[in-house]
């Protein structure tokens, strides 16, 4: 296996069509524009109406295989220009066995024009899974053995997003999960219709004490005003609140950190350690939960890292994708002791599993299994070959 060198690097975009946007069915001044994207009026953030998402393949000179996804939620040919025109060339004769030096060398590149996040940590996360793939694949390992070894045989999922038009019909979906074994939910304040407190009450009635109940309140408050929600909901028994605050209103995080009864969570939209770094010396996060498809392998874990040294717990974020992402994401989660559980995203995860080749990755009775076998585990399936929408070499 010696000289195994970086030979051929291509991206792959992929839409696959929903009956149902993510977070539920467009509201009332939400309409999807001619490019299919929509615009949720509780956080003023943009989504598609579809799943989209942008892969990596990378191949050795030999022949061997590593394959990686990013976020490409929104404008994916942008991610995949960057892997296309920047990222792409540099790696070209490079040893896929140097995972790190090569996040390194290639974030590098961009220190100094933007390198934490964006279009462009998106791209680096991508390329990054793929280098880490290959080189487990090259060492005949389950990526998890390559990360430091397997500290958890099955990680803890929670049920997240309850993509329904009515609290009532949202309630029997959290029923539904809970039957099914999964202790712990999560809801969306940006679409809870009668404000985060009904929205609380209700599930809190039909569930019982029994299971957790996290809410994402989507960066939409003012540290005053998160206060005042968080304390509501915590008198119902709140798991945790993720996102209180505008993302870069780091003051504001540890005042609502410092005043609230219940833990913190955050750091999806964060791509590397030194952002949540940032968060964590104000203790702002009691919950760090990084996204792979933003942060790739080498940042989650020194994310991860970084959030043992502070003793805060880690439960990743999950965008999901096809599951490429989502199956690093199980191997990274797997190694790190702080990781308590994970989110699981069903409404994309049991519809997209189909798009894979692998044995051993699902969620079910309220945990999850890695896919088994080297490297990733996972590789695209044939049916995803007709959402490829764009593909093309670096
Ligand atoms: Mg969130």
């Amino acid at each position: 296996m010696s000289g195994e060198r970086i030979a051929r690097v291509e991206v792959l975009v992929v839409v696959i069509p929903r009956e149902t946007p993510y977070l539920g069915a467009a509201r009332e001044g939400e309409a999807p524009n001619a490019r299919g994207y929509l615009v949720r009026k509780g956080n003023r953030t943009i989504y598609p109406t579809d799943d989209r998402t942008m892969l990596v393949r990378i191949e050795t000179a030999s022949g061997a295989i590593g394959w990686g996804e990013g976020f490409g939620v929104i404008a994916p040919r942008a991610t995949a220009e960057v892997v296309v025109d920047l990222l792409g060339p540099l790696l070209l004769g490079r040893d896929p066995r140097d995972p790190v030096p090569l996040h390194e060398d290639l974030a590098d590149t961009m220190r100094v024009r933007g390198f934490r996040g964006g279009f462009f940590g998106d791209a680096l996360a991508a390329v990054d899974i793929a280098v880490w793939d290959l080189a487990a694949r090259l060492a005949g390992l389950p990526l998890v053995r390559m990360l430091g070894g397997q500290r958890h045989d099955c990680v803890p999922a929670y049920v997240s997003g309850l993509p329904k038009p009515t609290l009532a019909e949202r309630v029997a979906e959290a029923e539904h999960w809970a039957s099914r074994g999964f202790d712990a939910v999560k809801f969306a304040a940006v679409v809870a219709d009668d404000g985060p407190e009904a929205e609380m009450v209700g599930l809190r009635k039909a569930l019982g004490a029994g299971v957790r109940i996290a809410a994402d309140l989507h960066w939409a408050y003012t540290a005053a005003e998160a206060i005042g929600v968080i304390d509501r909901l915590a008198a119902h028994g709140l798991w945790f609140a993720e996102a209180p605050v505008a993302s870069e209103d780091i003051d504001g995080l540890a005042a609502v950190a410092a005043a609230a009864r219940v833990p913190i969570a955050g750091g999806e939209e964060l791509a590397t350690a030194f952002d949540v770094r940032e968060r964590l010396i104000r203790r702002g996060f009691a919950i760090v939960q990084p996204e792979m498809g933003h942060t790739g392998i080498t940042q989650f874990l020194r994310i991860g890292h970084l959030a043992e040294a502070f003793h805060a717990r880690i439960i990743p974020h999950a965008t999901i994708g096809v599951g490429l992402f989502l199956a690093a994401s199980l191997h990274a989660s797997a190694t790190l002791a702080g990781v308590v559980g994970h989110e699981y995203q069903h409404s994309i995860m049991d519809r997209n599993l189909r798009f894979l080749d692998q044995q051993g990755m699902g969620c079910a009775g309220g945990a999850y299994t890695l896919p088994e076998g080297p490297g990733l585990g996972v590789v695209p399936s044939a049916a995803l070959d007709p959402y490829v929408r764009f593909r093309e070499t670096a």
